[in-house]
């Protein structure tokens, strides 16, 4: 099963962790604050397959702010 994943902008501090080893998942917005997607689509809904869902809980668990989150 698929599982969804956000960041809560309020508390990303820009250190560019997620967006520099997820690429596929996490981008900068135009304010420099990571965001979820798709190939661009599904903005702060990013699907994760179950095969990578391992990946972005690592990332969940070192986001040094702690804001990125499963729906
Ligand atoms: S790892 Fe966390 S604090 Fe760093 S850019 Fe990503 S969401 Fe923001």
């Amino acid at each position: 099963m698929s599982k969804n994943v956000f960041v809560n902008k309020d508390e990303c501090t820009s250190c560019a962790l997620c967006t520099d080893g997820l690429p596929q998942y996490f981008r900068m917005d135009d304010d420099d604050l990571a965001e979820t997607h798709n190939d661009g689509e599904n903005v702060g809904n990013a699907i994760v397959p179950d095969n990578d869902t391992a990946k972005v809980q690592e990332m969940i668990d070192d986001c040094p702010a702690e804001c990125i989150h499963w729906k």
